[in-house]
């Protein structure tokens, strides 16, 4: 009947593995945290490639708050916000991380993919342009191309080149100009020169829009973000975010923006408007992971993230290792050839070391690399173990050629 169709499926699946790109999930038969068991295996592993920077998704208050949500308001909404679906708790978790991000108000969704996908399209038309930076993460570059405003690209990180869009939006005679950046751009950990952005945007009377998805909760004073760690809050129009990383890590996104803003993508953004409200579960995780991100007890734990972070690049670079530079704690290890990124993390695992190879697509060719992030929750010793073993199968692999 479709078998052609059901042919052209079975031949792309073959064409992915033949290239050596099929990616495999592994199954974890624990919480997450900073080591896992994962199944099959008797010992745990420690974990060096989740987004769990304050090591909050194990939490037991994170979790106490989940379960308890559960109980006070039900499993979920079975409607979208605007029908039946909007809880007091919903309100609050918009009010929390609008409050703690000092913005007058946010809108929640699904996921932070659904907050890209759904922001640009009801605020900008043909009218208008958006300044993209060529890294940004795919949920940005699909948000983009459903809006009909004119879409400019620049070099990653190229200052000259975004004044250059800049001049060109503003010479075509654009209304709104608007300006989309990643704060971290999550294959390379580099942090985006939101200073020097949001001086070119103010020159000309653009919007900045950041994506804090690698930065909320962790970078900055009190965590948060990119644009606190770049000393220019107040400067960016609009953030959007995730709860599915440092703040517990369950899931769910947000925009937070002017109050208008806000009101206007709750009339008319596509995800928000048809689409399940997050469940309450959710959100009592996510008001939870927040307020200790806030907290004292916060800075102890960014003090940890970071403290694991200087030590794992220092003792990695002593090892011999290629690193990308950096502060933050994505810590990119360059092993440049592929087979030679998956041949090394298969080997971690064996020693105990759960990390993820990247290669092209996801990284250009020739720059393969395993991705570490370091979290809160890892101890010291767990990072000297993780030094010992990368240098230990760089020697193994060395000595098999
Ligand atoms: C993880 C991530 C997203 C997607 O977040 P979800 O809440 O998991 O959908 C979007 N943008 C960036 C930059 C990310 O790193």
């Amino acid at each position: 009947m479709s078998s052609r169709f059901y042919e052209y499926v079975a031949a792309e699946i073959e064409a992915i593995e033949a290239q050596g790109l099929w990616k495999p999930e592994r199954i974890i038969s624990s919480p997450q945290g900073a080591t896992v068991t994962l199944a099959g295996r008797a010992a745990t592993s420690i974990n060096l490639c989740a987004n769990n920077y304050l090591g909050l998704a194990s939490d037991q208050r994170v979790i106490d708050a989940a379960v308890n949500a559960t109980r006070r308001w039900g499993a979920g909404l079975a409607s979208v916000r605007f029908i039946c679906g909007t809880q007091e708790i919903h309100r609050e978790l918009e009010a929390s991380i609008a409050a703690y991000l000092g913005f007058e108000d946010a809108i929640i969704f699904a996921a932070a993919f659904d907050a890209n996908g759904g922001l640009f399209e009801p605020l900008l038309g043909e009218a208008d342009a958006i300044i993209s930076d060529s890294l940004n993460h795919a949920s940005i570059i699909d948000g983009i191309r459903l809006c009909k405003a004119k879409r400019l690209r620049f070099a990653t990180g190229n200052m000259e080149e975004l004044e250059q869009r800049l001049r060109e939006a503003r010479d075509d005679g654009a209304r709104t100009v608007l300006i989309a950046t990643d704060g971290v751009f999550s294959m390379d950990g580099a942090i985006a020169d939101l200073a020097a952005i949001t001086t070119l945007a103010k020159r000309y009377e653009a919007l900045v829009m950041v994506d804090d998805c690698h930065a909320t909760g962790l970078l900055g004073t009190k965590g948060r973000g990119t644009a606190a760690y770049r000393e220019v809050e107040g400067r960016v129009d609009i953030i959007t975010g995730t709860f599915g990383k440092a703040l517990g890590g369950a899931m769910g996104g947000f925009i937070a923006a002017r109050r208008d803003v806000v009101a206007l993508l709750r009339q008319r953004a596509r995800p928000y408007l048809f689409s399940n409200a997050l469940a309450p579960s959710v959100c009592g995780a996510s008001l939870a992971a927040i307020e200790i991100a806030r907290s004292d007890e916060g800075d102890i734990l960014r003090d940890r993230l970071f403290a694991n972070t200087r030590r794992f690049r220092a003792g990695m670079e002593k090892a011999g290792f290629d690193l990308l530079p950096g502060e933050h704690p994505i810590i990119p290890v360059m092993l440049h050839d592929a087979a030679r990124a998956q041949a090394f993390a298969a080997a971690l695992l064996e020693a105990g070391i759960f990390v993820t190879g990247f290669s092209f697509p996801v990284v250009p060719k020739g720059l393969a690399r395993i991705r570490t992030q370091m979290s809160a929750a890892h101890s010291p010793q767990q990072i000297d173990r993780a030094i010992e073993a990368f240098a230990l199968t760089a020697k193994q692999l060395e000595a098999a050629r």
